[in-house]
């Protein structure tokens, strides 16, 4: 068990590349940290300096307080796995998860008690006398998961443990990494490109771009109250529809003029607009697909809606919901709707956007000014 401090950590690769900018981070002892961003932003360079297999250019790492900069791979009490298990084809899954052990010397009774429950928690005990070939992708996953967790360590650093793997084990595999987390409370920290895994495993998501983090919060913040434009467009799928407006201001009220219409914004979201006084500036209004929805005769709003007429250009049906795409104004925009919608391509609709539920962004910054 371990915390970990990132302070003003920074690398750069002797070609010159920038990889990581000022990254700060104090992560709590059995926390559950997810990495994710765009290919090339920095996520493995990350994970390689916690580890030790990559030097820090400066800045400072810490785990359980202790300066680790200098601290050889194997002293750090990191296992990491990768998403090319690398296990061993001549070798047992026994003596596969046992290998590590072995190279330390650990004493013999000890390794095999440490294998065999490790197989326990795993679900590999049937399998041990197996070699990897004779092993189904999953189940060569559990072996190089069980080869990390003999091993006791302090902290768990995964890099795309599940990317080789097809959809349905990835599922699997997924709420296995879940259990483990919980049974073995060790400090994890994940990199991934899946947006549920983010989503469901983290217990905070670190969202980085071209080396810098961008924002650090619980998947639920991150995706209620994304920090700025990238943040809203990362998270999330489909993404956040984007709309250009401009803010009128008029006594104690606010509102977004878009497309000839001008919708009225409730208190919360007027407040920042008016305080920062954006009076005839242009912004950025994001709404999520899901708080858009297809206005029927029988519809009911509860919340404060305001309506568009569009043409449907496409209709997905994704089994229990259905993704409705359209054009306002210049720009494309997704809704999804319940599966019973009656609208097809080139019929015309009410949509109505839940005012409650967009999301306001400064075009020049494209920092959140409204959430
Ligand atoms: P991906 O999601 O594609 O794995 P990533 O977010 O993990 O990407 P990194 O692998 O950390 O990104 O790479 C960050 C940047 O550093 C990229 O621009 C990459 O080209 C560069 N880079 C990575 N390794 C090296 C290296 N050994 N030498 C020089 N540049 C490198």
């Amino acid at each position: 068990m371990a915390s970990i401090s990132l302070k003003d950590v920074n690398k750069v690769y002797p070609n010159g590349v920038h990889a990581v900018i000022d990254f700060n981070m104090e992560i709590a002892d059995q926390e559950f940290i997810i990495f994710v961003g765009p290919s090339g932003c920095g996520k493995t360079t990350t994970l390689r300096m916690i580890a030790g297999l990559e030097d820090i250019t400066s800045g400072e790492l810490r785990i359980d307080g202790k300066y680790m900069n200098d601290v050889e791979p194997k002293d750090r009490d990191i296992a990491m796995v990768f998403q090319n298990y690398a296990l061993y084809p001549h070798l047992t899954v026994y003596d596969n998860m046992a290998f590590g052990l072995k190279l330390h010397k650990v004493p013999r009774k000890e390794i095999d008690r440490a294998v065999r429950e490790a197989a326990r928690i795993l679900d590999l005990t049937e399998l041990l006398n197996r070699k990897p070939k004779a092993l189904s992708g999953g189940q060569k996953q559990r072996v190089a998961m069980g080869r990390a967790i003999v091993r006791k360590p302090k902290v768990f650093l995964m890099d795309e443990p599940l990317s080789n793997l097809d959809a349905k084990l990835r599922v699997q595999m997924r709420a296995e990494i879940a259990k483990l987390h919980q049974r073995l409370g060790t400090t994890i920290i994940y990199v991934t490109h899946d947006q549920t895994e983010a989503m469901t495993l983290g217990t905070r998501i670190v969202v980085m771009k071209d080396g810098v983090v961008q924002q650090i919060d619980s998947p639920q913040n991150l995706y209620e109250k994304p920090c700025n434009l990238f943040v809203a467009g990362f998270m999330g799928s489909p993404q956040m529809n984007f709309l250009d407006a401009t803010v009128r201001i008029s006594g104690a009220r606010a509102f977004l003029e878009l497309e000839g219409q001008s919708i009225p914004l409730p208190e919360e979201k007027a407040k920042p607009l008016i305080d920062g006084e954006w009076d005839g500036r242009s912004v950025i209004l994001g709404i999520r697909p899901e708080d858009i929805f297809e206005k029927k005769e029988s519809f009911a709003f509860g919340n404060q809606g305001f309506d568009f007429q569009v043409t449907c250009d496409v209709y997905e049906l994704l089994g229990a919901e259905v993704f409705l795409y359209f054009e306002l104004g210049s720009s494309a925009v997704t809704a999804r709707v319940e599966s019973d919608t009656r609208v097809r391509p080139g019929d015309k609709l009410t949509v109505s956007f839940d005012i409650d539920k967009i999301h306001i962004f400064d075009k020049d910054t494209e920092e959140a000014i409204a959430n």
